[in-house]
Parts: structure tokens; sequence; C-alpha cells
């Protein structure tokens, strides 16, 4: 028995050493992905369904590996905030966004793109310039720029988020809380920073169809955000049972695959252009 577990026990270590010898492999490529230009910017876009109209896109960022194709997100973002990679990767998205909203604007579409900032880029100190200079090289006025940021990064560091959100709202962007519901926002707190907007979380959308809790969450939160004289948006809308679930409870902003997936930025012009439908 003895024997047996140490076998079994050198049989999960060498599995944790290629599992961990994997990561690091993949963050070695991560680190030369920016350079080898194999980072792609995904555009969702977000829609009105009372207005009719698309009044928004986010971008996602994509990383077409040489070998293994699409990698997704959810795979390589946590290496590269573990690693720190996030700041250059959230940093060249920024960039390619900003350019992207300036083309479109330049071809008389005006579309407000929202990026998405990690928990580490925020912190950066740098985070302020780093976006101004983006907005001075791409020529886009910060009204069109969207920040989001998740509800965990916002109710982190009381003193740094009042400081630092106050500095991106003056600058003349927007600020989104992401992934909202999920973390433990305090509404005395959420009320005195500048936030422009709550996204409500997919896992709540998810369930309103079949689930009243859940159902009862989401009034809460559209409640909140019009006592506080926030917008709304609920994120990951499949269906049009939860578009009407939603419409009905007072949020008209969605986003989600039953209007549009992400897509490369050729397509998402071709989807402004066309329009609502
Ligand atoms: P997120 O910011 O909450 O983005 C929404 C995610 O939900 C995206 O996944 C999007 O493709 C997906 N989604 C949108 N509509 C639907 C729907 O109707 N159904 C379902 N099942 N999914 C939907 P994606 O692109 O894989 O990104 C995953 C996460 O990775 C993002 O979640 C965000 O946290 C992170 N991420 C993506 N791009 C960036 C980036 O440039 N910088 C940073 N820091 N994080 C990013
Ligand atoms: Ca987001
Ligand atoms: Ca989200
Ligand atoms: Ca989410």
């Amino acid at each position: 028995a003895k024997a047996k577990g140490r076998g079994r026990f050198q049989f999960y270590s060498g599995e944790m050493n290629a599992r961990a010898l994997q990561r690091l492999r993949m963050e070695n490529e991560l680190r030369k992905a920016i350079d080898n230009n194999e980072l792609r910017v995904a555009y969702q876009p977000k829609v009105d369904v009372q207005q009719r109209k698309i009044i928004g896109v986010e971008a996602l960022v994509r990383w077409e590996h040489p070998k293994q194709g699409i990698v997704s997100p959810a795979e390589f973002i946590p290496l590269a905030e573990e690693s720190g990679l996030i700041v250059d990767i959230d940093n060249w998205v920024l960039h390619k966004a900003c350019h992207q909203a300036s083309e479109w604007l330049n071809m008389g579409i005006t579309c407000p793109v929202a990026v998405n900032v990690s928990a580490l880029n925020f912190k950066k100190t740098n985070l302020v310039e780093r976006i101004k200079t983006a907005l001075r090289e791409a020529d886009l006025p910060a009204s069109l720029l969207e920040l989001e940021m998740t509800e965990s990064i916002v109710m982190s560091d009381i003193e740094l988020n009042t400081e630092r959100l106050t500095q991106l709202k003056e600058m003349g962007t927007s600020i989104s809380i992401d992934d909202f519901g999920t973390g433990y926002s305090s509404l005395s707190y959420l009320r005195r920073l500048p936030i422009d907007q709550v996204k409500i979380d997919r896992s709540f959308v998810n369930e309103i169809d079949c689930n009243n809790e859940d159902m009862a969450i989401v009034k809460a939160i559209i409640a909140m955000s019009t006592t506080l004289k926030m917008e709304v948006i609920a994120e990951g809308v499949e269906t049009t049972t939860q578009t009407e679930k939603l419409s009905k409870a007072g949020c008209h902003r969605l986003q989600g695959f039953l209007y549009a997936k992400p897509m490369p930025a050729k397509f998402a012009t071709e989807t402004l252009l066309a329009g609502f439908d």
C-alpha cells in the first residue's frame, strides 16, 4: 500500500509538472504574441431595444496561436493576469479599439467602444496617462471610450478607486461596472463613485427564464441603477424571453448572442452600417 501510495504521488506530481510546464510554455508564447502580431480584437455590439439602435461595441481580445488556433480569453487572461502581461495586452487592445472607433467616426459612424480594464492595469499609476495617449494618438474624443471594470476591482481599494475613477471621469471617458451582482457592492459606497453604467452579469440573465430569485436580483439592480441615475445593461442575452423580461423590468440595453456575437472589425463595420433590425 505504501509503495502504491508513493507511486500515486509520483504520478500526480508528474502530471502537475507537465501542467506547470504547459503553463510556462503558454506564458512565454503569450509574451511574444503582441510582437508576433497574434492578438486580434473582436467587437460585440450592444443594443438598445427601445430606441432600436446599436449603442456601442465591446472590444474583446482574441489570441490566434500559430499552432493551437484561437485560444479563448478564459484560458489566457488568467495567465496574463498572474504574469503581469495583462497590462501590455489591455494597452494593446486599448490602442486598437481607439483607432477603430476613430476610423468609424471618420466614416460618419458614432460608436462608443468599451475596453476591459483588468485589476492590475487599474492599479498602475500611469493608467490615466496611457489612456490619454491612446485617445490622442487615435484622435478619438474621450466621450467615445468606455472603460469596463469588474465589481470586485471597483470595490477593492476605496481610496485608490475614488481617486482613479474621478481622474478617468474628468478625462471624459465613461465607466461601467462589469459582472455586476457577483460581488458585494455596498450601496452607499457605489453612490459616491462616478459610475455611469452597471452591467448585469450573465449568470443572472441566464437564469431569469426559470429562476424567480435571479429575476428578483435583476429587478433590484435595475431599481438601484435608476435611483442612482446610472444606466443599466444586461450581458449574455441569448433568448427572446430574456429580452422580454429584461425590457419589461426596465432594462432596455442588451448585449448577447441573440443580437450579435463578437466579430472582427470588418464585420462589425458592416453591422454598424446596416444598423439595428
Ligand atoms: P466579459 O468582459 O464579461 O465579456 C463578456 C464575455 O461573454 C465575452 O467572452 C463574450 O464573448 C461572452 N458573451 C457575450 N454574449 C454572450 C452570450 O449571449 N452568451 C454567452 N454564453 N457568452 C456571451 P470572451 O470574449 O471569451 O471573454 C471572456 C472574458 O475575458 C471577458 O468577460 C473579460 O473578463 C476577459 N477579457 C476579454 N477581453 C479582454 C481584454 O481585452 N482585457 C481584459 N482585461 N480582459 C478581457
Ligand atoms: Ca466586459
Ligand atoms: Ca461582463
Ligand atoms: Ca461576465
